[in-house]
């Protein structure tokens, strides 16, 4: 079989949460003034307090709101494949599977968690919800999203994506977001900016920060964040748990389980319900791998510390792999990926010894992509072929010691809203 189908019955009925398993308590979040924990009525300023409590809860399983799985239903349960094409174009004794989480409406993972969002906030009585873009792949889920729940939606959007790369703000308006370009005169921290220069290319740190600030300075509004955070995560574990009873289907558990990490949600969200069986000591071989560009390599460059979650300094303090909240990484074409920081949870089980970690060049990554797209038809996003060519690594590993390895990887996205990068790559002008 090549495709390992659910029926809709089958959606997750709830979350998974890795909190209880960890080994080790996760490092509270610091209030940078005091450098003690951060009390939870200052987090309420800008998230509503089902998801506050989602994100220190100790519960294992937390149930999935019937109106959040009516609209997963929408794309949900998502297919299981199996690469056999690129199993024999590699000529690889290994078997090769991926989820496939570009086909949601928004072409990725992000609804999965956008909607969940959406849904806590309305039963809040929230009436706005504000956010940040770079590429425009968030704004364009929690676009999708608010809408099924008569939020309204403003996103801010780095100035020179807004010029650059206008496709994905012309998909966030037609699901009824508003799309601002950042810096903005809407907010002081954008005005500092906008004031020097109304056409300020703008930057991912500028834009939380006019987000952040708007979120907190109006009652009917808050702010959304589509990764890092441990509620996010818990929500993108639908994709490995439906992965796992797919994998159950095809008769096979994983050896190896591959993500790309940008802030570490897809990875997390396909390998944390596995993940569960190797921290029980069910699974001592699982080998479970993120992957990131070396443009951006924050697991295996980065110092393990305490450090601000965004470029300019307003959020808590962060126990993470850092690259340092001023770095400023070049701009590769995997926008998702270029995040100075991850997730709390992959950290702690990076640290911990239960997660590897790769990097990979630009090229060699499109190198990958397009080896995909030959085979299995699908243009996957940048991001996801970073998964992609860890895989085909791992496979060509598998022809040289004769392993019949099980391979399992997230294809996060696809690829339709970044044609220019690969004629680029395929014209020979992108670089490393
Ligand atoms: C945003 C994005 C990523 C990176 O974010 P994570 O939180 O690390 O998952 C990866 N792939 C795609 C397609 C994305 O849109």
């Amino acid at each position: 079989m090549r495709k390992y189908i659910l029926s809709e019955g089958e959606i997750p009925k709830r979350w998974f949460n890795i909190l209880p398993l960890l080994p080790e308590p996760l490092d509270p979040p610091l209030d940078p003034e005091t450098k003690e924990p951060v009390s939870p009525d200052k987090l309420a300023v800008i998230f509503p307090e089902p998801l506050i409590e989602q994100e220190v809860s100790d519960k294992e399983w937390i149930d999935i709101p019937e109106e959040v799985l009516e609209v997963y239903s929408l794309w949900r349960p998502t297919p299981l494949h199996r690469a056999k094409n690129l199993e024999e174009f590699l000529q690889t004794p290994a078997k090769i599977f991926f989820k496939n989480e570009s086909v949601s409406p928004p072409g990725s993972h992000k609804p999965n968690t956008a909607v969940a969002q959406a849904y806590y906030n309305k039963i809040s009585g929230v009436k706005r919800l504000t956010t940040e873009t770079g590429a425009g792949q968030w704004g364009s889920a929690l676009s999708f999203a608010t809408q099924f729940f008569g939020l309204e939606c403003r996103v801010y959007m780095v100035r020179v994506s807004y010029n650059q790369k206008p496709y994905r703000r012309i998909l966030m308006e037609t699901w009824g977001g508003e799309v601002i370009p950042s810096p903005s005169p809407n907010t002081n921290a954008g005005r500092k900016f906008y004031d020097q220069d109304p056409e300020h290319p703008g930057s991912l740190g500028i834009a939380i920060s006019e987000a952040i600030e708007e979120a907190a300075t109006r009652d009917d509004t808050k702010y959304s964040l589509g990764s890092v955070l441990n509620h996010v995560l818990l929500h993108q574990t639908v994709i490995g748990l439906e992965a796992k009873k797919q994998m159950e289907m095809a008769g096979f558990y994983p050896d190896v389980i591959i993500g790309a990490v940008g802030g570490g949600s897809n990875f997390a969200g396909l390998s944390l319900p596995f993940l569960a069986d190797k921290l029980r000591g069910d699974k001592p071989d699982l080998k479970v791998l993120a992957v990131e560009p070396t443009a951006c390599p924050t697991l295996t460059q980065g110092e393990y510390r305490y450090d601000f979650g965004d470029t300019v300094g307003l959020t808590p303090l962060i126990k993470m792999y850092t690259l340092g909240h001023d770095f400023v990484p070049p701009p590769i074409h995997a926008g998702g990926l270029r995040y100075h920081g991850d997730a709390p949870i992959v950290c702690k089980l990076y640290d911990l010894g239960y997660i590897s970690a790769v990097a990979y060049k630009q090229t060699e990554v499109f190198e990958a992509a397009l080896t995909f797209a030959r085979t299995e038809g699908i243009v996957p996003a940048p991001e996801s072929a970073h998964a992609i060519k860890a895989a085909i690594d791992e496979a060509l590993r598998c022809k040289e010691t004769g392993e019949e390895k099980v391979i399992l990887f997230n294809l996060s996205g696809h690829g339709y809203f970044d044609l220019s990068a690969y004629d680029k790559f395929m014209r020979g002008e992108l670089e490393d």
